[in-house]
């Protein structure tokens, strides 16, 4: 079973074997080399189906995957900046 791995003070999130390392060997976010946490992949989409009255929370999950934000919020305003951008770019054609 896939283990996924998550910053504790960070978004990033993906599956364990792309988390990076520290010298201690504790695992590590790759891009900010803050800790993560770890659980089943499992337990993890649970997780995100337990947060339904967010909408399009399993949808900003995973866009969220592998990317470093500060903050779920700060993570939220880039996906909405994403979506407003990506909205644009097809109504101009
Ligand atoms: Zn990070």
């Amino acid at each position: 079973m896939t283990t996924i791995a998550y910053g504790a003070l960070c978004s990033w999130w993906d599956s364990a074997d792309k988390a990076a390392t520290l010298e201690n060997g504790i695992p590590c976010c790759p891009h900010c080399r803050r800790v993560l946490f770890q659980m089943p992949e499992s337990a993890w989409w649970e997780r995100v189906a337990g947060c339904s009255d967010v909408r399009d929370y399993r949808a900003i999950v995973e866009w969220m995957r592998g990317k470093c934000f500060t903050s779920y919020h700060v993570a939220l305003g880039a996906f909405e900046a994403d979506a407003a951008k990506k909205a644009s770019a097809t109504c101009m054609n």
